[in-house]
């Protein structure tokens, strides 16, 4: 702590920690790709907090549109109509598939999984819901029990979820060599698992089409498209999670552009304003939304499509699109991302694998490359300590280092963080 006034964590409880030995570091400042703690010490934002800055920090057109907003009407209830509200709703499906047709807005992806998850069993009148053990989908009721990592263990309170493995090739779990091999092989233990679980009792598939937090696993050829013909074939809504994957994150504005997969739901938060007010939603197609024209949708939020939500996201989407951001993200990928991770794999002993698209890449990190045992913990943190010490703010989860820079980074700032990774991983 900086500053003895900061009653930070002294007065407040923080998310997944045991709270006594925490001490944040206080950050007071950024611009861009750069963020600044209360000693004045720049960091290369290489983590954007928590996968969602897209934009950078405190992009002028953004922070503008709120401080507009707040001066307009800073809170319109979500019963009444709001001008703003259906112009982040238009922008929104603008870069949905055909065929989407309502956005329902919600506080953040948490609860964007939990209704889309509503809006799926309303629709079949069925309760299982199918997901994978390597994903996220957040921390409420439904959500977490759908999540798969070690976080649902404690809140396993929901009913009806139903998990699978997914695909990931550097640790198979279907002994396969090759990404086509993978992605038969997971098609083929997901029939298997809706078989026996009775298809007639699914009402969901909820995947991150690219998921992030369990490990940034690019799915291999064929995949979602054949998740999307098994959950057509057995009258299942598929719900695409872009939580973390939209936005720009993979360099397309949807992660699902890069398969030409057309799901029944999506949902979205994070990057579509950059986390600078929370919000996340559902984008809603034709058939679901037609449901709900005479019958009653029993969901809603007092701050369902809050003005100055939906303002940040009009600001952001409108910037992202005019900057050329998402392009930007792509580029940054092919040209910058992919041959400087892929030759750091090449040099340094402890990666085992680098894979991703976009502004969306992980370092997996091994003992040894024989048995891909993960890297202890001790010595990731010592890793996270050299790379903050070097002047990066990373992104360290399990034996991993997601590689997560604001899509809007320059070459300069994506050449100098893979220099920080070379530096501190080749003497780790
Ligand atoms: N879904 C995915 C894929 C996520 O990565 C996250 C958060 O990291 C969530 C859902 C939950 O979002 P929130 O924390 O806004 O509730």
């Amino acid at each position: 702590m900086t500053d003895s006034a900061m009653h930070d964590p002294e007065l407040v409880f923080h998310s997944w920690s045991a709270q006594a030995a925490l001490n944040p570091l206080e950050l007071v400042g950024g611009s861009g790709a750069v963020i600044r703690d209360a000693a004045g010490t720049e960091y290369l934002d290489f983590s954007c907090m928590l996968v969602n800055v897209n934009i950078g920090h405190q992009h002028p057109a953004v922070v503008a549109a709120i401080q507009e907003q707040a001066a307009t009407l800073a809170t319109v209830g979500p019963a009444f109509g709001s001008r703003v509200r259906g112009e982040a709703a238009r922008l929104i499906l603008d870069r949905a598939p055909g065929g989407f047709t309502k956005v329902f807005f919600t506080n953040g992806g948490a609860d964007a999984n939990e209704n889309a998850i509503r809006l799926a069993r309303l629709t079949t009148g069925r309760t299982k819901v199918l997901s994978t053990y390597r994903s996220y989908h957040g921390n409420t009721g439904a959500a977490i029990v759908a999540t798969g990592d070690w976080r649902r263990m404690p809140n396993e309170y929901a009913v009806g979820h139903v998990h699978f493995f997914g695909p990931y090739l550097y640790r198979s779990e279907f002994w396969a060599s090759t990404p086509q091999e993978e992605s038969e092989r997971a098609l083929h233990h997901l029939r298997r698992v809706i078989e026996a679980e009775g298809p007639q009792t699914i009402a969901a598939i909820l995947l991150e089409t690219v998921p992030g937090t369990a490990g940034i696993m690019v799915p291999p050829p064929g995949y979602l498209q054949g998740v999307r013909e098994l959950a057509h074939q057995h009258g299942i809504v598929l719900i695409l999670d872009e939580v973390m994957a939209g936005f720009g994150r993979t360099g397309a504005w949807l992660a699902l552009d890069n398969y030409g997969v057309v799901p029944d739901l999506i949902t979205f938060a994070k990057g579509v304003n950059s986390g600078y007010v929370p919000v996340g939603g559902v984008m809603i197609s034709e058939p679901i939304a037609k449901q709900f024209d005479e019958r009653v949708f029993p969901g809603g939020l007092t701050y369902s499509g809050h003005p100055l939500a939906m303002a940040s996201i009009v600001g952001a989407l409108t910037a992202m699109e005019s900057e050329g951001i998402v392009e930007n993200a792509a580029r940054i990928g092919e040209q910058v991302l992919a041959p400087g991770l892929q030759a750091l794999a090449q040099e340094i002993e402890i990666i085992g694998e680098v894979r991703g698209l976009g502004v969306f890449w992980a370092i997996e990190l091994v003992e040894d490359r024989a048995s891909r045992a993960p890297l202890s913990a001790a010595r990731m943190g010592a890793i996270k300590a050299g790379l903050l010490n070097a002047g990066m703010l990373p992104f360290v989860q399990d034996n991993r280092i997601h590689v997560v820079p604001p899509c809007s980074i320059t070459d300069e700032q994506a050449q100098r963080g893979l220099e920080i990774y070379r530096e501190v991983l080749a003497s780790a």
